[in-house]
């Protein structure tokens, strides 16, 4: 089986509940979404992509010698056979397997795994991009999941704000400002209405800055 890949490297985990652990990325090739404000173009169109075998994916994944894996992208569920594949794989390796996804195409069965978590988007309004929330995609998450709110706007944070009051989801949740928005003013927004959330920074990019690669 072939797989469309941008990218693999060994970096931490930048975003989400596990912020700071070295983990490998595998960056799949490929997204049918186009937010505004989307920090990995370069996996999206342009072609910039090889054609690997996911065994030759997975050996060079193994030189890193690291527990934890990143199926990231683009929208890694565009390939979804492949993504079931190689996270088999992982799991029978041990390793502790994270999928990134928009959300707006379902996880399969495997992510249910007690090995994996699934960090799965609510896009705000200022993505442009809203219209591919997908409620039910979100409800089915589990307390090992995460659902990554990315606040731009102040309009951004008053519908995050509502959506989660509104929703019952079991996943923890992440509110995460853009790259360049004030994660300060973020935090005392959440503080001032005693949200239950976790405010998070990039912090690759807080070491490294919008780098490809880290
Ligand atoms: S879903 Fe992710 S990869 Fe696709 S355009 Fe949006 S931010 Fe970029």
């Amino acid at each position: 089986m072939k797989i469309k890949l941008s990218e693999i490297f060994f970096s931490i985990q930048g975003e989400g509940v596990l912020i700071g652990t070295p983990t490998v990325f595998i960056r799949l090739y490929g997204c049918n979404l186009r937010c505004d404000w989307c920090d990995s173009m370069y996996a999206v169109e342009g072609n910039e992509y090889n054609v690997r075998t996911i065994g030759s994916v997975m050996k060079e994944a193994e030189i890193y010698n690291c527990d934890n894996i990143c199926i990231t992208g683009g929208e890694p569920l565009l390939q979804i056979e492949q993504v079931v594949s190689i996270t088999e794989r992982f799991i029978d390796l041990k390793k502790n397997i994270i999928l990134e996804t928009a959300g707006h195409i379902e996880p399969p069965n495997i992510f249910n795994s007690k090995n994996t978590v699934i960090s799965m988007d609510c896009k705000c309004p200022s993505s442009k991009m809203d219209s591919a929330i997908n409620l039910g995609n979100l409800l089915k998450l589990k307390s090992k999941d995460q659902i990554k709110f990315i606040i731009d706007t102040d309009d951004d944070y008053s519908f995050a704000k509502e959506f989660i009051k509104k929703n019952n989801f079991r996943a923890q949740l992440i509110f995460q400002p853009t790259w360049g928005s004030s994660i300060k003013l973020l935090t005392e927004k959440v503080l001032n209405d005693n949200l239950k959330v976790r405010v998070l920074p990039q912090l690759h990019k807080d070491i490294w800055g919008d780098l490809k690669g880290k």
